[in-house]
Parts: structure tokens; C-alpha cells; sequence
């Protein structure tokens, strides 16, 4: 008995840590004096940041493939966004973990909406349905319900890594094998070239996410972030409780789950941050640092497309 789950421990390390190469594989140099220069591609605690330029990605998708890796990606789609499905789900299919195993899980009140899309070899689409709500807040916040649940029950023996992302938004650009760590969050497109004292984080105590004084690292976007099943299984766990004592205290965040993320990210450092590159907004200007945009919010009128203001 002892033997065996020494055995299956050796077998899920190597797996999921091993980061063997190809041998006879053409690459370019990795270069210790030659890098990017205009952004840092390190946190304070080392975890590496993502810009164009900071990997390879004939070597980092070889590394990889031997992994036979399954990335759940899960996205959700009430009300009136159920208008972003096809776009997010075609744009994915040309730019996002292409040439691996995605399994996409769309959550939505109105299945029979779900549009035909053409997927390529070895990604597949489960819709499931889930209730109606009316406030766009409580559609937000109950994600971490759903996410929590759905690797309880259904992911943790099958997958590796998971991905959860908005669905108002498009793929422009590849999203590979480069975004996988033990905690992925991506850097909020809003404030990456701000002071942290304007960071929108949640400043009243009465809520389970304040952030106080000058505490916080990075602003991190709730609309993007990922990781093991493990690590992303406690965030979801860890946020879905704090965001229950908030309601039993009549306090919303100010940015609903979004805060509880930055608080759960200050205390349970990511470790590895995905630039903006990642999450831009479509309405933003052009910034001289993002040199490639992979994914995006679309514009979207606000007050014609959310169930309540
Ligand atoms: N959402 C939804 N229907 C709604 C409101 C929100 O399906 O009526 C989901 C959808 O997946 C969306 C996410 O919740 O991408 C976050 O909401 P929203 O995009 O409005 O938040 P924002 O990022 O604009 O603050």
C-alpha cells in the first residue's frame, strides 16, 4: 500500500514538474545578457512575469507536449452575454492552447442559445445549464461556487491545469503553454503603470478583502486566472467563503470577487503573473510595452447588456 502511492507520488511528479526536452530540437539561443529591458519579468518572490519575449515557443510548446496535458477552461454565459459565446469560442479555437487538449465548460441559463462552433482535434465543449440570476454582481460572485464544485467533482483526476476567463472577450493573439504554473494571475490592464495607492482594491475592514495602507503587490484582473487544480481549488474555496461572510455581514467588495482575488493573491503569491498582454480591454490605446495583444475584453455597452445597473 505504501509502495504503491510512492509509486503514483513519483509518477504525478514527474509529470507534472518534468521539463524534459527533445533531443535534436532547433531552437535559438537563450541569451543571459539579451532580454526585455522596458518591464520586468520577475516579482519580488521570483515568479516569472509573461511578455513577448520571454520565451520560446517551439521550445516551451515541445516541453509540454510531452506532458499530455488536459486544460478545463471554464466560461459563463447568462442573460445577454450569451451574445460573446461565438467569438470567444472561435477565437479560442485559433489562438488559445492550440495543438493541446482544451476542454471548454460553458456555464449558461439559456443552453439552447449555444451557437454551432467548429472545434479542432482533441477540444471539446460541455454547456451546462445553471440558474438564472438577476444581479450581474451575483452572476460574478457565484463563479466561485461553480468552480469549486466543478473540481470537487469532476476535474480532479482528470486534469492538470485549469483556466477560468470572462466571456465578453477575444483571443487576437497565441495563449500557450507559457501561461501554465502552480498559480497564474494576470496583471490588470487598467493599473500594470500605476502606484498601488489607486488601485481599486477594497479598503473597508468590514470586508474579508480589504487591503490596508500600503499593502498589495500588483492589481490582478478577475476576469483571467488560472493554475494546478489544487491551487486554483483553494482559491475558489478560500474566496466562495470570504465572499459568504461578507453577504452574512451585509457588505459587497467593490469589486465583488475581483477583490476577493487581490486579497487571496497578497497573502498566496502567484507564481507566475501573465502581463497585460493577456487581458487588454479593446477600448484601451495601444501601449508602447504590450508589444503582442492575446486576449481582450470586447466593448460592450454596459447599461444595454448587464440585468441591473
Ligand atoms: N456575466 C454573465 N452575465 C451577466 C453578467 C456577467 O454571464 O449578465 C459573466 C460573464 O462571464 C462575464 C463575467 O460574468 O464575462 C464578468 O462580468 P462583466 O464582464 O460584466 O464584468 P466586468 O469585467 O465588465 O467588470
Amino acid at each position: 500500500m505504501y509502495f504503491n502511492s510512492v509509486i503514483i507520488r513519483l509518477k504525478w511528479r514527474q509529470k507534472t514538474f518534468g521539463l524534459r526536452s527533445l533531443p535534436g530540437l532547433l531552437y535559438n539561443q537563450p541569451s543571459v545578457l539579451v532580454g526585455r529591458t522596458d518591464v520586468a519579468s520577475v516579482t519580488p518572490w521570483l515568479a516569472p512575469i509573461i511578455w513577448e519575449g520571454t520565451f520560446d515557443p517551439i521550445l516551451i510548446d515541445s516541453i509540454y507536449k510531452q506532458q499530455n496535458l488536459t486544460i478545463p477552461t471554464t466560461v459563463f454565459a447568462l442573460g445577454k452575454y450569451t451574445r460573446f459565446v461565438k467569438d470567444f469560442l472561435e477565437s479560442a479555437e485559433q489562438h488559445y492552447f492550440v495543438g493541446f487538449r482544451v476542454h471548454y465548460y460553458l456555464f449558461t441559463d439559456q443552453p439552447e442559445s449555444v451557437p454551432e462552433v467548429k472545434m479542432g482535434e482533441n477540444r471539446s465543449l460541455t454547456v451546462r445549464k445553471v440558474q438564472s440570476l438577476n444581479r450581474w454582481q451575483d452572476i460574478s460572485m457565484s463563479r466561485m461556487e461553480t468552480w469549486k464544485k466543478l473540481i470537487e467533482n469532476e476535474l480532479a483526476s482528470e486534469a492538470d491545469y485549469i483556466f477560468c476567463l470572462d466571456i465578453d472577450t477575444k483571443f487576437y493573439g497565441r495563449w500557450g503553454v507559457e501561461s501554465l504554473g502552480r498559480l497564474v494571475g494576470v496583471i490588470h490592464p487598467w493599473f500594470f503603470d500605476a502606484p498601488r495607492n489607486r488601485f481599486t482594491y477594497e479598503r473597508r475592514p468590514e470586508s474579508q478583502s480589504i487591503h490596508s495602507g500600503g499593502k498589495g503587490d500588483y492589481y490582478y484582473a478577475g476576469a483571467a486566472f488560472g493554475g494546478s487544480l489544487e491551487d486554483v481549488h483553494h482559491l475558489t474555496k478560500t474566496c466562495r467563503e470570504k465572499l459568504h461572510i461578507d453577504a452574512a455581514n451585509s457588505i459587497e467588495a467593490v469589486w465583488q470577487e475581483e477583490s476577493h482575488l487581490n486579497k487571496y493573491f497578497l497573502l498566496n503569491k502567484p507564481s507566475k503573473l501573465l502581463s497585460p498582454e493577456y487581458m487588454w480591454r479593446d477600448i484601451h490605446a495601444k501601449a508602447a510595452q504590450i508589444k503582442v495583444i492575446r486576449f481582450s475584453n470586447v466593448a460592450k455597452n454596459y447599461a444595454e447588456v448587464r440585468p441591473n445597473p
